[in-house]
């Protein structure tokens, strides 16, 4: 405890001070003064160092006549030199220093330019254990025969591989250029050429300006295999077809969200999809989403992952959120476009269910997060970005814009959504923007509606607020009284229909068993439904956590299985958490897995999984 205490102490007082001049507060640069442009990287990917190496080269525009300073964002980074032209040819060393280094936002480059040049180029290399960057072994890719190394820039993880303004309100262009021995195929955030050969030099070019938390990179034996006309999948080889076949639909759903919310502005859009390791359920890196291999499930039914990822190429990618206080911006808007998406795909049956389970896990999530972190707008200045990821971003930001939704009618709703992209599309906002944009278009056009009041309880207060509808779906009805006829003993769990449920229908029936059902009546449904070792992971998940909770200790095996398998961090988290709350056998048990399991999960998950066995 103590431990923990004087390094919070440290924390405070290391990492209010030096960010309150900056405008972003998880950013040290100063771009209000001067912001880059346009980024070239030339890179030279080191397998057997665990490093990049080479040069970032900045163009950059002097906001403000009398800045004399640029000021970027480093962790971990390695500078060798920092150069600018000279008026006869070559490059000549520019002063700069690096602050001091701060644990969660890393160190400020601090680089002396009396006068004003238009690029700057920094030489540098990365840290084998780069908080944004992931090195493989062979022995942990599916092919077990290359290396592979990917990348995680969001939040603020950029940094750690790149010398840059590593704030969302700063958007640039940018060009790479990839070498590397092994001879893989590195694939970027960028235009990508599914006929490139994997011979280990690649050049990228990205003409849309992006923040920087959508610079992304992997390298490693991947294969291509086409989707349609201007999607397809990289994968390694044994995972292609698999993916393939998960992912069919990806074309039409491209189709379909332009038909709802305008044309899709990137060119083409693709699918990466990585290791085990990858701490997340995707990525939304444009034209490239990074994608764990949890959602192959044999039967596309996690494919509402893929219409997320998509949808942030309106919600997040065209219109980001301004800094990371306000998260919302992207993820709301997002999983609402995501669940539009799966209603034109699937139905609405669908759509319904996933949005029940979208609020159930809000409502859990609230029970266990402070009041300050249950509104919309967040202060998440000295605090970790990532502390704001959790479902309050993502589902009650998608209730609000249904609650809306509802009150005003598609006819006018779905045009104020596509209109909120058109007219920023490649612009950062704020909440507040959103807010006069809201207040012109909708409540001051249509009186009466949807109250200020109610909007601001929305946006700056906890919990959900009264006018909100909860969603409903007539399947999990159904589901509801399966299972309460299953557990009054009136159906066995043989003639239980659920050989044909959905996996919505599957998460909504385990969801709903009480914590205390006896072991032999989880045994019953295990012997049916092969429910331990499910090859669908978010059943398995769902499963896993009933079985800790109710000491079936038959699952046990197949848990620690997942857990040694898997990094994302939705399933990690919550399974030892569930463990460690057990406390006793239980906690050693958690232990026993972590202590394995950890050199294999990415530096996000362990930072997660560390805190909580040191709390
Ligand atoms: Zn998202």
């Amino acid at each position: 405890m103590l431990r923990l205490t004087f390094a919070f102490l440290a924390l405070l007082i290391m990492s209010i001070q030096p960010l309150s001049a900056a405008p972003d507060p998880h950013s040290y640069a100063n771009h209000d003064q001067v912001r880059i442009t346009h980024l070239t990287l030339d890179l030279e990917v080191d397998f057997e160092a665990s490093q990049l190496r080479g040069f970032a080269e900045l163009h950059l525009d002097w906001i403000d006549e009398n800045a004399r300073r640029l000021v970027l964002d480093t962790r971990d980074l390695s500078i060798e030199s920092v150069l600018i032209p000279s008026a006869d040819g070559p490059w000549k060393r520019a002063r700069y220093s690096l602050a001091k280094a701060e644990p969660m936002f890393g160190q400020a480059l601090r680089i002396s330019l009396p006068d004003r040049p238009e690029r700057v180029r920094v030489v540098y290399s990365t840290s084998p254990t780069a908080s944004g960057l992931q090195w493989l072994p062979a022995a942990q890719t599916a092919g077990k025969r290359h290396p592979f190394m990917f990348s995680q820039s969001q939040a603020i993880h950029a940094r750690s591989w790149i010398p840059l303004q590593d704030a969302p309100a700063v958007r640039f262009t940018y060009d790479a250029h990839i070498r590397n021995r092994a001879k893989l195929l590195t694939r970027m955030s960028a235009a990508n050429d599914p006929s490139d050969q994997a011979d280990g030099v690649d050049h990228f070019a990205m003409t849309q300006p992006i923040p920087s938390y959508l610079l992304a990179i992997a390298v490693g034996d991947l294969r291509f295999k086409s989707l349609g006309e201007r999607s397809g999948i990289y994968a390694e080889p044994s995972v292609l077809d698999a993916a393939a076949y998960e992912f069919a639909d990806t074309e039409q759903m491209i189709d379909v969200t332009e038909a709802l919310y305008g044309p899709y502005r990137w060119g083409r859009y693709d699918l990466l999809v990585l290791p085990p390791s990858f701490p997340f359920g995707g990525m939304e890196n444009p034209r490239l989403t990074f994608l764990t291999p949890t959602v192959i499930a044999g039967d596309r039914s996690l494919v509402s992952l893929i219409a997320h990822e998509l949808a942030h190429s309106w919600s997040g990618n065209l219109v980001t959120n301004v800094d990371w206080n306000h998260f919302w911006l992207n993820e709301g808007f997002t999983s609402y476009v995501e669940n539009r998406i799966i209603e034109a795909m699937y139905g609405s049956e669908r759509a319904d269910m996933e949005r029940v389970l979208s609020q159930r896990s809000l409502e859990l999530e609230l029970a266990e997060l402070d009041e300050a972190d249950q509104s919309l707008v967040l202060e998440l200045a000295g605090r970790d970005p990532d502390d704001g990821m959790t479902a309050v971003a993502y589902d009650k930001g998608h209730w609000l814009l249904r609650t809306l939704e509802q009150r005003y009618g598609r006819e006018i709703f779905d045009p104020f959504i596509r209109q909120w992209f058109d007219r920023n599309a490649f612009a950062s906002v704020s909440t507040d923007d959103f807010v006069a944009y809201l207040r012109s278009e909708l409540l001051d056009k249509h009186p009466g509606k949807f109250r200020d009041d109610e909007l601001q309880d929305w946006l700056h207060y906890g919990g959900i607020p009264g006018g909100a509808v909860a969603a409903s779906s007539q399947a999990f009805d159904l589901v509801d009284g399966y299972r309460a006829d299953w557990l009054a003993g009136r159906t066995p769990a043989a003639d239980l229909p659920a050989q044909q449920w959905s996996t919505q229908e599957w998460l909504r029936f385990l969801d709903g068993l009480p914590d205390q059902l006896p072991v032999a009546r989880m045994a019953e449904l295990d012997q049916i439904y092969s429910l331990s070792g499910a090859g669908n992971s978010e059943i398995a998940f769902a499963w896993y956590i009933k079985a800790i909770r109710t000491g079936y200790a038959e699952a046990r095996a197949p848990i620690e299985g997942f857990l040694t398998r898997i990094g994302r961090r939705k399933f990690v988290l919550p399974l030892f958490t569930e463990l460690v709350k057990r406390g006793g056998e239980d906690r050693r048990f958690a232990e026993q897995i972590y202590a394995k399991a950890r050199p294999g999960y990415h530096a996000i998950t362990q930072v997660s999984v560390d805190q909580l066995f040191a709390e």
